[in-house]
């Protein structure tokens, strides 16, 4: 059901772990269209916002909260979801939408029935730079893109043993933001040819990827996932046009340039931008749940060569 544009709409957060403290806080408190009325987490109490140890206990507490973002794990992400949608609120999805596709798509169908909003988000689609990438590849005909997605899973992920269980997805944790911009500029189907997945011994996700994949007009995309990379994180993507042309899109998507020409480079607001797109969704009675960054996922799960790699020890 559609609401006024003006409307402030109440919402709550399950989850209060890195990315809530990092990002949801802020966003929502600097969004107008937003009251951040609590939050829940088994164990977290971040400063400054009232915290319930389960959805439950925050909703029995606050009935007047319409809307949930779940920042959780993608492994209990579905119930917790489900149940949202089940009380009639709307629902925000931290990426992944699920930790299976056959979880996000009930999801989808859910919330179609039950007239709420739900957002799955890509963060990552709020690159500043994404659009400019997007248009430019919509000009031309592709020959290659090239993905290079390699960080410090001890720096950016200190603690988070659920990364490296199984539905933690591992190095794609990070990688499928990475395929979450190349299914939003590419204007085509991507499809998973081989995959190589680097396992831990000690884990069930892999630490390292690499992926050929081609869109279905059959442009050649390769991924290189490694969450082993000290220092700076790497975070690009290249494209090579038939006519020659290049694009590299640097830093997540803050950096552009064009045939060796710096384009753009600034300071990434990626989750003010989805606070807003929540917002006009809600306002617009609409939802937005698109699965293909998972689907890629998925498929390189299920078509990947399992290759052990050495122990690891956080
Ligand atoms: P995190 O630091 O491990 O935080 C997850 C939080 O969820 C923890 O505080 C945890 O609880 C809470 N939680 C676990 N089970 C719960 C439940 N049943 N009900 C309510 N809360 C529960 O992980 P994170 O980095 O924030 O990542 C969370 C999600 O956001 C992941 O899907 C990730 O892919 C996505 N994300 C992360 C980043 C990033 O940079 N970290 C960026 C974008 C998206 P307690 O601590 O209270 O025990």
């Amino acid at each position: 059901m559609a609401i006024s544009a003006n409307k402030v709409v109440k919402i709550g957060l399950v989850g209060l772990g890195k990315i809530a403290v990092d990002q949801h806080i802020p966003a929502l408190r600097g969004n107008p269209g937003f009251e951040l009325v609590a939050g829940c987490s088994p164990n977290a109490r971040p400063d400054g916002i009232p915290a319930y140890p389960s959805m439950e206990a925050m909703l029995a507490a606050h009935p007047e909260i319409e809307a949930l973002a779940i920042c959780t794990p993608p492994q209990v992400r579905h119930r917790i979801a489900k149940d949202a949608l089940a009380t009639g609120r709307h629902v925000f999805l931290e990426k992944p939408p699920g930790a299976t596709l056959g979880e996000a798509e009930v999801l989808r169908s859910f919330a179609a029935e039950k007239g709420v909003t739900l957002l799955a988000s890509w963060h990552s689609r709020f690159a500043p730079a994404v659009s400019l990438t997007r248009a430019w590849i919509a000009q031309r005909k592709l020959k290659s893109m090239h993905i290079v997605w390699k960080e410090n899973v001890r720096q950016w992920h200190p603690g988070q043993a659920w990364i490296f269980a199984p539905g933690g997805m591992g190095v794609f944790d990070p990688g499928i933001n990475a395929l979450s911009i190349l299914t939003a500029v590419v204007g085509d189907a991507v499809i998973v040819k081989k995959a190589d997945l680097h396992i831990p011994v000690n884990c069930d996700a892999p630490i390292a990827v690499e992926m050929e994949m081609a869109t279905a007009q059959g442009v050649p995309v390769r991924a290189d996932f490694d969450f082993l990379q000290e220092n700076l994180q790497t975070w690009s993507i290249f494209a090579e046009a038939e006519d020659g042309g290049k694009l590299s899109l640097g830093m997540g998507g803050t950096i552009l340039e064009i045939d060796g020409q710096p384009v753009m480079k600034e300071a990434e607001r990626e989750y003010p931008g989805l606070y807003a797109h929540f917002h006009e969704l809600i306002a617009s009675g609409a939802s937005d749940a698109d699965f293909a960054p998972l689907r890629i996922v998925a498929d390189a799960f299920m078509l990947g060569k399992r290759i052990a790699a050495p122990e690891y020890i956080e």
